[in-house]
């Protein structure tokens, strides 16, 4: 049977590191459990071998109560995260991926494991002090209590000082488990790296992604394969180009666009078209959300009461609208840039293609439908040209992350892609 940790896909290093914490977790749930009832139970054989071979834990490898997990998009933080979590709440404390802590911690249900999604570009304070409040109590369930940010690059300093304050004074039983690309200073604060345990990803190959698309999902190998490659390691990405058409059709959108670019008037058609496509992709994914929010919260506000005290409730349901709005902007920003990345990735990737082809590197091309076309790019712009097509490219997503608008930024790539 799989446990919680067979989704974390070409991470080897890591689920021994993990498994190893929670074994020594479970130990310390043991000896405080003990503590209460000095009576020893003997009476299960495989238990107190268990609690025997933890007993001489190394510290170095036991449980800690702050955990980052690092890795580039798609690596697979937060499936990590999440199954550290199922990990600790599992009455086997090993992650079965059976039993119901198992079971309710990977379905997002189990009371003790909170799990913060910014939905827009930061997590504020305000969020942050009440799960730290939150998270100080006795879980209820008698094991521990788990918070796991996903993102925490995005804490506003404020939230970062709130999250430090408990990291600092860590309840005896409260895990926070972060989710960061990496741990330099822009994605997380040096004092909380100092007080975490980090658990580096990394970006899983393409063979080990085609195989939990084959096996978890059931998709056909040899597209499998070819999602597994297209996504460049990043597993979600892989499974949605597996599985959506629509989002095959936007990538190929995206990967006609350097044969497009014939002049200057076509460069800034070209830019155009990425950005209203990546608008289009971010609004498709949200409006749904958003209406159904706007709906919900207008029906637990009594929209259209009539009566003593509505007109009072009808000003403070005005700022509540308006607080909504103002998140669900966020959040739809936050989509754009996302649906913009994720083209300007595949971009890279086909330039990447016409890189290696041009100094004839023995790798396999990201893209093996436009390797091709790649190869004719390669044999037109040399290595050279490749490479400073490939630059400008990282040179936009680098712009963009640095708060430039993101028309402007892209359209100095195509003019850039199209000079050469
Ligand atoms: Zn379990």
């Amino acid at each position: 049977m799989p446990d919680v940790f067979a989704d974390l896909v070409g991470q080897d290093e890591a689920v021994v590191e993990l498994r190893r914490a929670a074994a020594a977790a479970a130990a310390v749930l043991r000896a405080g459990a003990a503590d209460r009832a000095p009576a020893p139970r003997t009476a299960d054989p495989a238990e107190s071998a268990d609690a025997d071979a933890s007993g001489g834990v190394d510290p170095s490898t036991g449980m800690t109560h702050a955990w980052i997990f690092t890795g580039p998009p798609g690596s697979g933080r937060s499936v990590a995260a999440r199954a550290f979590a199922a990990a600790l709440q599992c009455v086997h404390g090993t992650g079965c991926g059976e039993c119901p802590g198992c079971r309710t911690t990977m379905g997002g249900t189990h009371a003790d494991v909170r799990l913060v999604v910014p939905e827009g570009l930061s997590i504020g304070v305000g969020e942050m002090r009440a799960l730290v409040l939150r998270a100080a109590s006795t879980p209820s369930g008698g094991r521990w209590q788990v918070v796991v940010i996903e993102d925490a690059d995005r804490l506003t300093e404020a939230a970062g000082n709130a999250l430090l304050k408990a990291i600092e004074e860590p309840p005896p039983r409260t895990v926070f488990l972060l989710c960061a690309p990496s741990t330099h200073p822009d994605d997380i604060s040096v004092t909380i790296r100092s007080r975490c345990r980090v658990v580096p990803l990394r970006q899983p190959p393409a063979d080990a992604v085609a195989e939990v698309l084959a096996r978890r999902d059931g998709i056909a190998p040899d597209v499998a394969q070819w999602a597994a490659a297209a996504a460049q390691g990043h597993v979600g990405r892989a499974r949605r180009l597996a599985r959506d058409p629509e989002a095959r059709k936007r990538r190929e959108a995206v990967l006609a666009v350097p044969r497009r670019l014939t002049g200057v008037g076509a460069a800034f058609d070209a830019a155009s078209a990425l950005i209203e496509a990546a608008e289009a992709e971010a609004e498709a994914s949200v409006t749904e959300a958003d209406t159904t929010e706007r709906a919900a919260l207008e029906t637990a506000l009594g929209a259209g009461g009539t009566g003593r005290g509505a007109s009072g409730a009808i000003r403070g349901a005005a700022g509540q609208l308006k607080e909504l709005e103002k998140r669900q902007k966020s959040r739809a920003t936050r989509a754009q840039r996302d649906a913009l990345d994720r083209a300007l990735v595949d971009l890279a990737g086909f330039y990447r293609d016409a890189l290696t082809m041009a100094l004839r590197a023995p790798v396999a091309p990201v893209h093996t439908d436009t390797a091709a076309l790649a190869g004719a790019g390669a044999q037109k712009w040399d290595a050279e040209g490749s490479l400073r097509r490939l630059e400008a490219v990282l040179a936009c997503r680098a712009a963009i992350e640095a708060n430039v608008k993101p028309r402007i930024a892209v359209e100095a790539m195509m003019l850039a892609l199209w000079k050469g």
